[in-house]
């Protein structure tokens, strides 16, 4: 299963199938990457407000979306081929903006 677009965005709703990730292990900020996909799948296809708790629950203890240096590590290993500094970007932009 690979990632599709929608209208130019990336479709956050495939996220939950993600299965087997092994991104994580190679991470040197030990981001959290398929929880805080699914986080924001949560968020954007089922308007689920709990996932800005979820997020913070996520990232207390390990790195925020917005701690990804780009290294690239993670998505040599993804079996889906995500671009998954770039969906980093927008998972930032949906949880850590400010206020
Ligand atoms: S590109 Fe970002 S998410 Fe991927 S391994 Fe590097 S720091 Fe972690």
């Amino acid at each position: 299963m690979r990632l599709s677009m929608k209208d130019g965005k990336a479709d956050y709703a495939e996220f939950t199938e993600m299965v087997d990730c092994y991104c994580v292990a190679e991470c040197p900020k030990k981001i959290a990457i398929p929880d805080l996909f699914a986080d924001m799948n949560a968020k954007q296809q089922h308007q689920d407000w709990n996932s800005d708790w979820y997020y913070m629950v996520h990232t207390q203890n390990a790195g925020k979306a917005s701690d990804c240096i780009k290294c690239g590590k993670c998505e040599k290993v993804c079996p889906q081929h995500l671009n998954i500094w770039k969906l980093l970007e927008t998972v930032a932009k949906e949880f850590e903006k400010k206020e």
